[in-house]
C-alpha cells in the first residue's frame, strides 16, 4: 500500500505524514482545520482557499475598515507625525540660537541651567 493511507475505506494520499500546506483556519473545536490548502493559498478550500478577495470598492472598503485598530500608522497619520516631529526641532533649533546668542550678548549667564537641579 507504499505511502497511501486508508480512511473510511478508501485511499486518502494526504496522511498525517503529508508535507504539504494545510490549513490553518481555527476550527470550533478551537484547533487549526488542517485540511490540504488550496495550491498556493494558507486555507483549504471550504475555508475560503477558493477564494480570490473582495472585488468591489464596497467590499474593499468594508475590509479595510476591518482591518484599521486605530489609524495611528496610517500613510496620513505618519505623515502628521513627521511633520510635529520637523516643527519640534525646528523649535529647539530655534531655542538653541536664541540661547547662544544670549549668551554671547551677556543677557545669560552659560551655567543658567544649573539652578533648576
Ligand atoms: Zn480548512
Amino acid at each position: 500500500m507504499n505511502d497511501k493511507f486508508l480512511e473510511c475505506g478508501r485511499l486518502w494520499q494526504l496522511g498525517p505524514d503529508w508535507r504539504g500546506q494545510r490549513c490553518g483556519a481555527k476550527t470550533r473545536a478551537g484547533t487549526p482545520c488542517k485540511n490540504p490548502a488550496v495550491t498556493g493559498k494558507a486555507r483549504c478550500r471550504m475555508h475560503g482557499g477558493k477564494s480570490t478577495g473582495a472585488k468591489t470598492a464596497e467590499g474593499r472598503a468594508k475590509l479595510s475598515a476591518l482591518h484599521l485598530k486605530h489609524g495611528r500608522s496610517t500613510t496620513a497619520a505618519k505623515a502628521e507625525a513627521k511633520r510635529r516631529a520637523q516643527v519640534g526641532r525646528e523649535i529647539r533649533a530655534e531655542l538653541r540660537d536664541i540661547e547662544r546668542e544670549a549668551i554671547a550678548g551677556g543677557w545669560l549667564a552659560k551655567t543658567w541651567k544649573d539652578q533648576f537641579e
